[in-house]
Order: C-alpha cells, then sequence, then structure tokens
C-alpha cells in the first residue's frame, strides 16, 4: 500500500486518481496486516485498488467526474465496492472517467483527461473511455486492480488501449446499487487488471446477488479462479462475419488471426458465425442509452445533490434548475440528455426508442442462435484501432468517436459476458486488444479462454 500510495503521488502527471484516500488505505492496510497474521485472510486480503469515481464511496467524494456532482459525498458505500472492502482490498482513492461514463477517450471528464501510460514519442494518447483513469493507474502499476464500468465498452475499450485485462460480466451478475446511473439496462460493473488471474479473483469478489438491486441474479458465483485450467479442448469458437468491417486495418485483421491460431492450437474448433443484425448495434445503442441517460440524469436538479448555480434576484425554481443544469453538465452529457428526451418524446417514441429496442431483441437472438448451434464463445477485435492521441478527435463529429465502439455495444445490448485480454501491438508499439463473448453467466470458462490467450 505505501509503494503504491509513494506511486500515485509520483505519478500525478497521469491524471488517473481524482481523489486520494491514504488514510483510509493505511487503515485497511493495517487491518489486513492484522487479518494475515491471524490466519484469516480473504481473497483479497491487504490488495491495493482503485476504485472508478462512479462508485459511491461513504464519505469519499464521488462525482461520476461531473461538476454537477461537485461536493457529493455519499452516506453510503456501493455494494461492490463494500464487497471488495469487505473482501480485504484496499481502497487507495477514485479514478478519472469520462462524465457520467459518457464517452470513450476520457476528454469528457470535469477534471481534465488521464493520460495513457503507453505513448509514442510525437504524442500523448487517450487511455480509452469512460473507464480511463482505471486503465490508467492499472497499467502504470499504481494499483493492482481497480473497478470499472461497462455501458457500451467502457472496461473493454480502454483495457484494450492499455494492454490490460477487463471484464464486463453478464449483466445482473454485479450489484449496480449505489453505482451512479447512465443507462440502467446496460450498465455493468468488472474488474481491470493485469492479469486474467487477477480479474479472476477480483471479479469473484464484486459478484453476487444483492436483493437492492432488482436485476442483480440470485445465482452462486463459481470459483473463477479454479477454473483457469487453461483446457479448452473441444471448446468451439465463433468468428463471426459482421465483425470484419469494411477498411478494417491490416493490423487488427492479423491480431484476429493470430488469436484464432493460438486458440484453435489450444485445441479448441474454430467455426465461422453470422450475427446478421451486427450493423444495427451502434445505432440501437445510440438510441438506447441516451434515452435511459435522460431519464436517470433528470435527479440532477441543484436541491437533491451536489453543486448548485449562483442565482440572480428574481430568479425562481425554473431559473434555477437551466442554470445548474447548464454549468453543472459537459457538452457530451448534454448531447446525450438531448438525444434521449428526443427520441422518447410523444410521436417520436415510436419511430426511434421502440425500433431501437426491437433491434436489440433481434441482436440478442443473433448470440442465442450461435450458442444453440453450439458456440461457446466469439472471439473479435476489441477496437477497431489502437489508442489514438489525445486531443484528436476534439474537432470531429461526435459519431466518430462513437464509432469506436462498434465492436463492444452488442455485447452490452444482449447482457452477455465480455472480456479484452492484451494480444498485440500494432507498428508503432501500442497494445491491441482481443474480446471474447460467452454465454450468459459462462464467465469462468470465458476467463479460461482469455487465459489460453494471454
Ligand atoms: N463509449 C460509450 C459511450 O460513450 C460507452 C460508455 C460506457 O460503456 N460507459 O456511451
Amino acid at each position: 500500500t505505501n509503494a503504491c500510495l509513494g506511486a500515485i503521488d509520483a505519478a500525478d502527471a497521469l491524471g488517473a486518481f481524482v481523489h486520494k484516500t491514504p488514510d483510509i488505505a493505511l487503515e485497511r492496510a493495517q487491518a489486513a496486516d492484522a487479518r494475515i497474521k491471524a490466519g484469516d485472510a480473504p481473497a483479497m486480503c491487504g490488495i491495493p485498488i482503485g476504485i472508478k469515481d462512479l462508485f459511491c464511496t461513504e464519505g469519499v467524494p464521488s462525482q461520476a467526474a461531473s461538476r454537477i456532482l461537485q461536493g457529493f459525498l455519499p452516506q453510503y458505500e456501493s455494494t461492490v465496492s463494500a464487497q471488495l472492502r469487505d473482501a480485504g482490498a484496499v481502497m487507495l482513492g477514485k479514478l478519472n472517467m469520462d462524465e457520467f461514463a459518457m464517452g470513450s477517450s476520457n476528454e469528457t471528464s470535469t477534471y481534465g483527461n488521464a493520460v495513457n501510460p503507453w505513448k509514442t514519442d510525437e504524442r500523448s494518447l487517450t487511455p480509452g473511455g469512460s473507464s480511463g483513469g482505471s486503465a490508467a493507474a492499472v497499467a502504470a502499476d499504481l494499483c493492482l486492480g481497480a473497478t470499472g464500468t461497462d455501458t457500451g465498452g467502457s472496461i473493454r475499450q480502454p483495457a484494450a488501449f492499455t494492454g490490460i485485462v477487463g471484464i464486463k460480466p453478464t449483466y445482473g451478475r454485479c450489484s449496480r446499487w449505489g453505482v451512479v446511473a447512465f443507462a440502467s439496462s446496460l450498465d455493468q460493473a468488472g474488474p481491470m487488471t493485469r492479469t486474467v488471474r487477477d480479474a479472476a479473483i477480483m471479479l469473484g469478489a464484486m459478484s453476487g446477488h444483492d436483493a437492492r438491486d432488482s436485476t442483480s441474479a440470485n445465482l452462486p458465483v463459481p470459483d473463477f479462479e479454479a477454473a483457469l485450467s487453461g483446457d479448452i479442448r473441444g471448446k468451439k469458437i465463433g468468428i463471426p462475419r459482421e465483425y470484419r468491417m469494411d477498411g478494417m486495418s491490416n493490423e487488427i485483421d492479423k491480431l484476429w488471426q493470430d488469436g484464432t491460431a493460438m486458440l484453435r492450437d489450444a485445441g479448441a474448433e474454430i467455426v465461422d458465425i453470422s450475427l446478421p443484425h451486427t450493423k444495427y448495434a451502434l445505432p440501437a445503442y445510440y438510441v438506447i442509452a441516451p434515452a435511459e441517460a435522460s431519464s436517470n440524469l433528470a435527479r440532477y436538479d441543484g436541491v437533491r445533490y451536489g453543486h448548485r448555480a449562483t442565482l440572480s434576484a428574481g430568479d425562481g425554481i425554473t431559473e434555477m434548475y437551466e442554470k445548474t443544469r447548464a454549468e453543472g453538465f459537459g457538452a457530451e452529457v448534454q448531447r446525450r440528455i438531448m438525444i434521449g428526451t428526443y427520441v422518447l418524446s410523444a410521436g417520436f417514441y415510436d419511430a426511434y426508442y421502440n425500433r431501437a429496442r426491437r433491434v436489440r431483441t433481434l441482436i440478442k437472438r443473433d448470440f442465442e442462435q450461435a450458442f444453440e448451434a453450439g458456440v461457446d464463445a466469439i472471439l473479435t477485435p476489441t477496437t477497431p484501432s489502437a489508442a489514438f492521441g489525445l486531443g484528436e478527435m476534439a474537432n470531429a463529429d461526435p459519431v466518430e468517436m462513437y464509432l469506436n465502439d462498434v465492436f463492444t455495444v452488442t455485447v452490452n445490448l444482449a447482457g452477455l459476458p465480455g472480456i479484452s485480454v492484451p494480444t498485440g501491438l500494432d507498428k508503432s508499439g501500442l497494445p491491441l486488444g482481443l474480446q471474447l463473448i460467452g454465454r450468459p453467466w459462462a464467465e469462468a470458462d470465458l476467463l479460461n479462454t482469455a487465459y489460453v490467450l494471454e
């Protein structure tokens, strides 16, 4: 813990931690020492970790990297961070992210972006988003693991950009209680770590039923670490032809082929599959996620949480709402709220929101058909490219940024588990990741397949 706290202080320029909690860390580390001495060490005893700023942590600032939550001190702890604490993990502080987890580069954060510890000679790179601080912190060895959340790729894309492992579990595996809501039907928490084994251990501590989240599954949590045998003989791995996008770079194509060969060499059977509705996933996601966000973010009214605008004489409650929300939310969040209220409005609801929901069902069915045909897991690239430069997208059409999520959003729409594993480098020496998508609740199997790719 002391080594990590020192490393964090020395790495302020990375912008990974937005709030440090050294007092809490040292207290928990001492408690962990005592438990180890007493021979009563749980799974994560004494392991220093970071917590994404989206998780409510009791008495510790939890702002979702938004100005509108400035000064908000939760009176309760999220279920996931409480479970990690109870498993002995040591919280070092809160990690940077895109505002309300909306973004793919960490540049929508009110704190400014975190920086990817990997760089090229000419440019500084994004760590990805929205869990960019988590990815940067783990990749730079500031902590041994971090929590992330993934609504459309926010664990897997930053993991791929920084050369680490990130798993989004099946929807319902980890409780969403105390996690600031973005799009409730898509949001899932998960671990970000250096290795697949670490991910297995940390996911075990984060998982489980929680009566306070009605979508949390009442299922036993397998021993994920014990599943890491490295034996995948006879497993059927699907390669979906629709993910071979026009204009896919040779590097990504080669990475994908190399990964396929590794799994084949380990005894898996490789099959071509079709997921025909893939091309509609991104548009459906960018209707459904903003729709849910616009509803979830209605609660930030200047009364119940955090920031309130300074008012002028004569301002009433409407001006208070308007001014608070106008200065409290950043541009990307305001864009999502506007898209969301538009697609939900009377007159457009059927044309956009309901249609997107029907497309979502078709996407889910594509996966179900592949699994019914005996496929155990699906292999795809995690991202269309390696990390891009900070500021490079600043003047681009926002849709350019959304295209980053093309391989990851399908998994959230279908509620499936997905993992990104670092499997290679591009020509400038930057990390690239492959994604494995599994059957519902088959994280143990998925982690074991990822273990072979690592
Ligand atoms: N980049 C996607 C978005 O901006 C995904 C974000 C996420 O998974 N939280 O919506």
